[in-house]
Parts: C-alpha cells; sequence; structure tokens
C-alpha cells in the first residue's frame, strides 16, 4: 500500500467526518461545482478546509490514495501558499469587500490558469461583500470559465443575497464535540496540549468547553487566552447571579470588570456567556444527564443554579435574550443591564 499521507489529506481537518467524505467523493468524481459557500462559526476551520478543498481540486496525486495526497507538486505549493492558481481574496483593513476587489475577481477569472487545470478563489469573509460587490460577483457566478472555481467562506450566509446562495452549495462546518476538541489539540499542539492537561486538569477542562468546539479558539486558548478567557467567564456567572438576585453586594464585586464590559464587543461576549450559563443551569435543574455548554463541571452548574427556580432561570433567560438584542440596537451598555437585571427580578 502507499503510504497515505494523513498530515495532509482531509484528515488532517479535524471532525465533520461526513462532510468530509462527501466533499472527497464530489472532488474524485469531477462533480465539484463552480462555487461553495464555506460555513462555519469563528475559529471553525473554514479557511483551512478552503484550502484543503482547493488542493484537493488540483491534486495530481493518483489512484486512491488520500485527497489532497499532500506530496505532489500543487498539493506542497497550496499547502505553503505560493500555487498561482490559488488565489486568496480579502478586504484586507477594510470593513467591507467591495466591488472594486470584485470586479479584479472577474478580470482576473477571465485569464486562463497559469499550472493546473483549474483556477480557484478563495473569498474570505464573503459576507462582508457590499450588495454592488455582490451583484458584480454574480455576474461570474451566472457565467464562469469551465476551470474558476469560487470558494466564499462565510459566517453569516444569510448577508448573502439569495441570487448568491442559490448558485452556490452551503457546505456547513460543524463545532467538534468535546472529544473532537481534545484529540484536535493533541495531535496538533501535542507537547503543550499534554502539560496544560497533566498540570492544570481544571483548566483543561474548562479549555474544551470555552472553545465551544471551535479548533481556532481552542488553538488561541492554548497559547495564552485562557487565563483571560476564564476571568471573563467567572465574571459572567457572577454577574448573572448579581442581577437575580438584585444583591448590591455582588453588583458591587464584579465593579473592577465593568471598566472592560462597557465594550460593546466585551459586552456582548458576556452577554453571550450569561445565556451559556443559563442554558446549563436550567438544563441540571431538568436532567441529570443533559450534555452542558458553559460549565466545565456539572457540580459548579448546579451550585450556580441552586439558589433559584426554574421560573427564576426561564425569566432571566429571557431577560438575557432582550439584553443581547438592546445590544445588538446599539443601547447604552450599563443602562441595558440594569434593565435587565429589574426584568429578571420581577415577581420574585
Ligand atoms: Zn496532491
Amino acid at each position: 500500500m502507499s503510504g497515505k499521507n494523513v498530515s495532509s489529506d482531509f484528515d488532517k481537518f479535524a471532525g465533520n467526518t461526513e462532510l468530509k467524505k462527501n466533499v472527497a467523493t464530489i472532488i474524485r468524481r469531477g462533480e465539484a461545482a463552480h462555487a461553495y459557500i464555506i460555513e462555519g462559526g469563528q475559529g471553525s476551520g473554514k479557511t483551512m478546509f478552503a484550502h484543503l478543498f482547493a488542493a484537493a481540486l488540483i491534486c495530481e496525486g493518483k489512484g486512491d490514495g488520500a485527497l489532497p495526497c499532500g506530496v505532489c507538486t500543487p498539493c506542497r505549493k497550496v499547502e505553503r501558499g505560493v500555487h498561482p492558481d490559488v488565489i486568496t481574496v480579502d478586504r484586507g483593513d477594510r470593513a467591507t469587500l467591495g466591488i472594486d476587489t470584485i470586479r479584479e475577481v472577474r478580470a482576473d477569472a477571465f485569464i486562463l490558469p497559469s499550472e493546473s487545470e483549474r483556477k480557484i478563489y478563495i473569498i474570505e469573509d464573503a459576507h462582508l461583500m457590499t450588495k454592488d460587490a455582490q451583484n458584480a460577483f454574480l455576474q461570474v457566478l451566472e457565467e464562469p470559465p469551465s476551470y474558476a472555481v469560487f470558494l466564499l467562506t462565510c459566517t453569516e450566509p444569510l448577508r448573502l443575497l439569495p441570487t448568491v446562495r442559490s448558485r452556490a452549495p452551503t457546505l456547513r462546518l460543524r463545532p467538534l464535540t468535546a472529544d473532537e476538541i481534545e484529540e484536535f489539540l493533541l495531535l496538533k499542539e501535542g507537547a503543550k496540549a499534554r502539560r496544560l492537561r497533566d498540570s492544570d486538569r481544571e483548566g483543561w477542562d474548562e479549555l474544551i468547553v470555552a472553545s465551544g468546539g471551535m479548533p481556532g479558539v481552542a488553538l488561541t486558548l492554548l497559547s495564552g487566552g485562557l487565563k483571560e478567557r476564564r476571568r471573563e467567564r467567572t465574571l459572567a456567572v457572577k454577574l448573572l447571579c448579581g442581577l437575580i438576585s438584585g444583591s448590591s453586594e455582588a453588583l458591587v464585586s464584579i465593579n473592577p470588570g465593568a471598566g472592560n464590559i462597557l465594550r460593546r464587543e466585551d459586552a456582548k461576549q458576556l452577554v453571550k456567556d450569561m445565556a451559556d450559563a443559563l442554558r446549563d443551569m436550567l438544563a441540571v435543574k431538568r436532567s441529570k444527564a443533559a450534555p452542558l455548554c458553559f460549565f466545565a463541571k456539572r457540580d459548579t452548574a448546579q451550585k450556580a443554579a441552586m439558589p433559584y427556580t426554574v421560573a427564576d432561570i426561564v425569566r432571566a433567560a429571557d431577560a438575557i435574550d432582550e439584553l443581547y438584542l438592546s445590544l445588538e440596537r446599539n443601547a447604552y451598555v450599563t443602562g441595558a443591564l440594569a434593565a435587565a437585571g429589574a426584568k429578571m427580578r420581577q415577581g420574585r
């Protein structure tokens, strides 16, 4: 048997087993479409998946071996980011991907590939294309050159025009399970991962759950972000309990962090953490076995939920949903938090 280079084919990509199998089959049969939307959360590995996809399309590996083979010249060039026919399009430091960039892509797409039979464009954060840019893109999507493939990475597919979405099948990257994240970290960052796991089991467990199943987030946490993230998560639970019980003591205790949460993006993360914590608190009240999404340990979730009734938690969850929406509508952070607290305590 020829040596299967597992470090380079789709197996290199953690989780998403079914999707990887389907994509490899489509490519082997030569049935790949001209455009795909690669959708997934922040840190889900969309860009890496797009590169594997691109390599697989132009891989020159023969037979039934791994796809992409990871050893042929095109595969190695894609991996090093130097293949002239695999082109990454991003918005640079701009907030949106504008029509000028897309016009350049469109013009370039009609120039024949230089080394391979295909020319592949990886359009990063495609949901940030302006409406004009999307309309311009649509023109090439409607009648693409036979060799062109567009891979659109995207976190918010609904921001793409329906006409764009209808011409590009969606490949959805799923969050990894806790076991898959663990396996991914041990494979990718062996020594570092083992050191944390063996010296700080609690921190390791918290990292796994705080990653939300996103391999990219897990890597960031492992390479130094964990301490700050733990602080944020602890603060979220403290503030949540302070808001539900209205204890001025609890509210005062979060004051050292209040400076940070006044920033809108930090506040949104905080509110998201509170929503996840509430989901777990409700889960442990209702079932002994329901899986948790926020707390690393069941008894921590039980302890957090103990002082409250199911009705308290449900009411708090409603208030948190509203709080998130009002932050989206640019409400004043401190005022929105106070209003959410008042709503949580109604009828207690
Ligand atoms: Zn190859």
